[in-house]
């Protein structure tokens, strides 16, 4: 029994945790061997950092990874810059500091993302306290697939190194570009190889120009110059020249109005049913989105800084740029929500408010909130609620654009939906014969 126990492959029962470096014994066999602590099946030591009196740093870097489930690299470099901060804090203030002002500004952005609501509260302070902090969030990686051929992912792999060397250049140079960079430039150039991949082509050299024809076909229309991209970059006589630098104005063949719109009294309705199945916090995540016209994202992320006490006493909002002033129902929701993060928010200097969520402690699941709250509707949540505001009578662009934080674009296509309103106004079956008679299909 003995020999035979010793040739079945087990994982070791004693794991190091990446977080606090102790030792702990693993509960159960099955089930992917946990990396830290904090995993639900493990035995903690009693020196675990979990164990330490609340309110300690080491417990709060621990807290930070309950109940997280296991993700990519991402989440190990969180481990580690974690378990540098709470080794930083052993030795004094004054290191981490130091800890945190020779991290990447990418690093930082990690730290803040995924700390817990406390956690992050200690950090916004010592974050400010640093003379200069950049936070930057870290360009999202697209991985060449590995089952493209050699012969097409060679030519990937090498442009995919190209866009990082000149995004890393033009944020250097003080430029801003988004972090899907990358993300969006290979995306297009993959699909193709793909494509290429799946007709018998193994090699960049032996496509023709129809094989490119034939996928932009059934190609979407911004995959299109990404992929003109790609190919300047691996051909130097340039196989696509006879279309470069012919402005044609082909029109546009997708309707500008392709987007979904709620009716004002269709979006109180929503926005009170989902007031019916939320939390208070939730509910005012929902408001902003609905009523202020944010986009979930933008929300879900607001800041301390865009929340201030007027001197009249009332709670003002900086949803995009202006300042306005809330219902009262909001407000007491707001109040509530900061009184439990960060009680004295109206004495916090600004630049610590500015790193601190709203919704860290209350939302910390936000695509499950996103889900039960909106169920797949916010974008045309967020456009109802601009087009609500255009029915108000608030038809200024500018004032929109500062209110709401919308993109003159945006706005232009709205102001065509609002000119076409017009029909909503009468009745259907009004419209449904005129439109008989203008086609000719009335049979009175
Ligand atoms: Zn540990």
């Amino acid at each position: 029994m003995q020999e035979k126990s010793r040739t079945t492959k087990r994982p070791p029962l004693i794991v190091d945790c990446k977080l606090c470096g102790g030792r702990f014994q693993r509960a159960v066999w099955c089930g992917p061997a946990p990396d830290h602590c904090m995993r639900s099946n493990v035995e903690r030591s009693s020196e675990c950092w979990s164990n330490q009196p609340d309110g300690s740093l080491l417990k709060m870097c621990a807290e930070s990874l309950r109940s997280r489930k296991p993700s990519g690299n991402e989440m190990t470099h969180f481990i580690s810059l974690l378990a540098g901060l709470g080794h930083a804090h052993d030795q004094s203030e004054s290191k981490v500091q130091e800890y945190l002002a020779d991290l990447f500004p990418e690093e930082r952005h990690i730290l803040l993302k995924r700390a817990s609501a406390e956690l992050s509260i200690y950090l916004a302070k010592q974050l400010s306290l640093l003379p200069s902090i950049e936070i930057r969030v870290p360009l999202k990686d697209r991985s060449i697939p590995e089952e493209l051929p050699e012969g097409l992912r060679g030519k990937l792999n090498a442009y995919k190194r190209k866009l990082e060397r000149r995004y890393s250049i033009l944020i250097r140079k003080g430029h801003t570009r988004s972090d899907k960079y990358v993300v969006r430039e290979l995306g297009g150039p993959i699909r193709l190889a793909h494509y290429l991949h799946a007709n018998g082509i193994i090699d960049w050299g032996a496509v023709k120009k129809r094989d490119i024809v034939d996928f932009f076909e059934n190609c979407a229309k911004e995959e299109v110059r990404p992929i003109f991209r790609f190919y300047r970059f691996i051909d130097t006589r340039q196989k696509f020249q006879d279309g470069r630098g012919r402005k044609k104005s082909k029109p546009s063949n997708k309707s500008p109005y392709n987007f979904q719109l709620m009716m004002p009294d269709d979006l109180n309705r929503f926005l009170a049913e989902i007031r019916s199945r939320t939390t208070d916090p939730e509910y005012l995540a929902a408001w902003l989105v609905c009523r202020m016209g944010m986009t979930a994202t933008a929300a879900l992320n607001i800041n301390l800084a865009c929340v201030e006490r007027h001197e009249n006493g009332h709670v003002v909002i900086k949803p995009a740029r202006a300042w306005l002033s809330v219902p009262k129902s909001i407000e007491r929701i707001i109040l509530e929500v900061l009184s439990e993060i960060k009680p004295d928010w109206a004495e916090t200097p600004p630049k610590e408010r500015s790193l601190i969520k709203l919704f860290a402690k209350h939302i910390p699941a936000k695509l499950y909130f996103l889900d039960k709250a909106f169920q797949g509707k916010t974008r045309i949540l967020r456009n109802s609620a601009i087009f609500s505001a255009m029915m108000r009578g608030n038809l200024d662009r500018v004032t929109l654009h500062h209110a709401m934080g919308v993109s003159m674009p945006h706005l232009v296509q709205l102001e065509k939906l609002l000119s076409a309103d017009i029909h909503c106004r009468l009745d259907p079956e009004f419209i449904k014969k005129r439109n008989k008679h203008i086609l000719g299909t009335a049979d009175e």
